[in-house]
C-alpha cells in the first residue's frame, strides 16, 4: 500500500508554526514510507480565500524544502461535492433542513436551560410535502445535513490519542453546505481524501470530533476510512495558546536568521520523547518519525530555545551550503573561522566587515607600550605559519603579560571588538598589512 498523506490548508491567511507543524508531520510519515504528501488548498470560502495567501503558502513549504507530490484546489472540484451529496441524498443520508441561524439559537439555548446537550433535534426530517410547497414559494432555499447513523458508536484507533469514542446520538448531525450552495469543510475534505486515496490524516486535536462526522461520511461512500492522528496543539513557552505563536510564520524566521533546517529539526521533534537534535538534514528526523513517540500533552514552542538550536545548526553547516548567501570575498577559510561564533548566516557579514575594516578601534592609553611592542614583533614574524601564535608567545616572553592583559588589547586593536571567533585563523584572514596597521593606529590611542 503506498502511503499518502495531505496538508490541506485554507489560503485565508499565512502558514505560522502550527500549521508547518501539521505539515512538516504529514511530509515525515509520506517520506518514511516512500509515499505522496499532498497539498490541497482548502478554498471553498471564495470571500476570503486570496490568491496571495496560496503563493505564500507554497513558498513558505518551499522555503522548508517540504516538496510536494500533487496539488489539489478545492473549487476546482465542485461537481465531485455535488455527486457525493446527491448520492448521500438518495441514500437518504442528507436532508434539507430550513431553520434560521436564530431558530437554532434558540433551541440550543432552551435545550441548555433544560440540562441536556445542544443536539441538533431532526425537527426538519419531519417536514411535509406541504412544508416544502411552502417554503418553495416564500423562495426559501435550504441548507442540507449530514445524517448521522445513530446504530452504533463511532470508534477509531488514533495514531496518537489511542483508542477513541463517539456516540453519534450526541452529535448534531453537521450543515455540510449553506443556502447559497456554498460547501463546509466537512464534506468536501472527505470526498478528497477518497478520491486522492488519502490514507492518513494527520492534524490538530481541533478536529477530532470533525473526525467522528466523517468517517461515517467515508463510510456512506462506501470508501475506506484513512487512519487518523489527532496532535496535540502547539503552545507557546508559557504554556498557553498564545496570539504571538499564530503570527509565527516563515517571515519571521527569516528575519530571526533561523535556518529552515533548524525549524524542521524543532517541529518534527517537540511534543514527543525524542530529543530535539541540531541535525544537518531531515533524513534522521525521516527515519526515526513515529506517531508512538507524540504525547498527549501540547508541545510548546519557545523561540528562544530554537535560536540555540539555529545556532548549533549553523556550527555545522558546510561552505558550499551557505557560499550564495556570504558577503562578496568571503572563501571556505573565511567561513569557517567565523562559523563557530555565529547565530546566523547574516553574522557572517559582519565578521567579514571586521575581516576587511576599517574598525574602529578603542585602546587604553596605558597599553601604548605594549601594543607598540606588537607592532614590531608583527612586522618581523613569519605570517606564513601561525602568525597570532608567534606573536602571543614572544610578547608573552617579552613582556610578562599573560591571559586577558595579554590577549585583550590585541583582540581590541585588531577586530574592535571584546569577543569573538578564535584569533588564530582571524588574524590570518586580517593579514599582515592590516593587523599591522590596526595594532600601530591602537598603539597611538
Ligand atoms: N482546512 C482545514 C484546516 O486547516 C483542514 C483540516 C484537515 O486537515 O482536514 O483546519
Amino acid at each position: 500500500m503506498t502511503i499518502v498523506t495531505r496538508f490541506a490548508p485554507s489560503p485565508t491567511g499565512k502558514l505560522h508554526v502550527g500549521n508547518i507543524r501539521t505539515a512538516l508531520h504529514n511530509w515525515l510519515w509520506a517520506k518514511r514510507h516512500g509515499g505522496r504528501f499532498i497539498l490541497r488548498l482548502d478554498d471553498t470560502d471564495k470571500e476570503r480565500s486570496r490568491e496571495e495567501y496560496a503563493d505564500s503558502i507554497r513558498a513558505d513549504l518551499q522555503w522548508l524544502g517540504l516538496d510536494w507530490d500533487e496539488e489539489h484546489r478545492q473549487s476546482q472540484r465542485f461537481h465531485r461535492y455535488e455527486t457525493a451529496v446527491d448520492r448521500l441524498r438518495e441514500m437518504g443520508r442528507v436532508y434539507p433542513c430550513y431553520e434560521t441561524a436564530q431558530e437554532l439559537d434558540l433551541k440550543r439555548k432552551v435545550q441548555l436551560s433544560r440540562g441536556k446537550p445542544p443536539v441538533y433535534d431532526r425537527a426538519a426530517l419531519a417536514l411535509t410535502d406541504a412544508d416544502f410547497e411552502r417554503f418553495e414559494k416564500e423562495g426559501r432555499q435550504p441548507h442540507w445535513r449530514f445524517k448521522l447513523d445513530h446504530s452504533k458508536p463511532i470508534e477509531w484507533q488514533d495514531g496518537i490519542r489511542g483508542r477513541q469514542h463517539f456516540d453519534p446520538a450526541l452529535l448534531s448531525d453537521p450543515v455540510i453546505r449553506r443556502e447559497d450552495g456554498s460547501w463546509l469543510y466537512m464534506l468536501p475534505s472527505a470526498v478528497d481524501d477518497v478520491d486522492f486515496g488519502v490514507t492518513h490524516v494527520v492534524r490538530g486535536e481541533d478536529h477530532v470530533t470533525n473526525t467522528g462526522l466523517q468517517i461515517q461520511m467515508f463510510e456512506a461512500l462506501g470508501a475506506p476510512v484513512p487512519a487518523f492522528a489527532h496532535e496535540a496543539l502547539l503552545v507557546g513557552s508559557e504554556g498557553k495558546l498564545s496570539k504571538r505563536l499564530g503570527s509565527l510564520g516563515v517571515e519571521t524566521m527569516r528575519e530571526a536568521g533561523i535556518e529552515p533546517m533548524a525549524l524542521i529539526a524543532k517541529l518534527a521533534r517537540i511534543g514527543t520523547s525524542q530529543p530535539v537534535e541540531a541535525v544537518p538534514t531531515p533524513a534522521p528526523l525521516i527515519e526515526a518519525f513515529c506517531f508512538d513517540t507524540f504525547g498527549r500533552a501540547p508541545a510548546r514552542f519557545d523561540m528562544e530555545e530554537l535560536e540555540g538550536l539555529n545556532a548549533r545548526i549553523i556550527h555545522q553547516l558546510d561552505y558550499d551550503q551557505v557560499a550564495g548567501r556570504l558577503p562578496a570575498g568571503m572563501d571556505r577559510a573565511g567561513w569557517e573561522a567565523v562559523r563557530p561564533n555565529l547565530r546566523t548566516v547574516a553574522e557572517a557579514a559582519d565578521w567579514w566587515h571586521i575581516v576587511e575594516g576599517p574598525v574602529t578601534v578603542e585602546a587604553d592609553p596605558a597599553d601604548a607600550a605594549f601594543l607598540a611592542a606588537a607592532v614590531r614583533r608583527a612586522e618581523t614574524l613569519d605570517w606564513s605559519d601561525a602568525p597570532w601564535q608567534a606573536l602571543t608567545a614572544t610578547l608573552k616572553a617579552e613582556t610578562g603579560r599573560g591571559g586577558k592583559a595579554l590577549f585583550l588589547p590585541l583582540r581590541r586593536a585588531l577586530t574592535g571588538r571584546d569577543s569573538g571567533p578564535e584569533m588564530g585563523p582571524l588574524v590570518k584572514l586580517i593579514g599582515k598589512d592590516r593587523s599591522i596597521a590596526r595594532l600601530r593606529a591602537a598603539s597611538r590611542h
